[in-house]
């Protein structure tokens, strides 16, 4: 993980630690239908800050800016906040098959191990 990444990992653990966070982080999950806004996936939700908790912190706990997001589509969206170019298309492609896999409940029975 690089230090750029670690950084904005450190702004936004000061905002996800606390009850606060978690009354708002189910509103978020009710919100969005405790499925991930970009792809749908119910598994490995995050709540996401649509803008940065780093050069936005006064918007950390306004339920506007939080989004529900995967794990994946969170990585991505991370990554490109903080400069790394995106994924290639055939890593993309593979990652997003992955996925439809782990979403189609007649060949993959639902699990719970995401994370809430
Ligand atoms: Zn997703």
């Amino acid at each position: 993980m690089s230090k750029l990444r670690n950084e904005y990992k450190r702004h936004s653990a000061k905002v996800t630690r606390g009850p606060r966070w978690k009354a708002l982080r189910m509103q978020a999950l009710d919100r969005d239908g405790w499925a991930c806004v970009q792809c749908g996936t119910r598994h490995w939700l995050e709540c996401d800050h649509v803008l940065p908790v780093k050069t936005h912190p006064e918007l950390s706990y306004t339920l506007s800016n939080l989004q529900m997001l995967c794990g994946a589509c969170h990585a991505r969206k991370t990554r490109i906040e903080v400069g790394h170019t995106p994924l290639t298309p055939k890593r993309q492609q593979w990652r997003d098959l992955l996925r439809e896999m782990q979403r189609n409940p007649h060949e993959h029975k639902e699990n719970n191990h995401a994370d809430f």
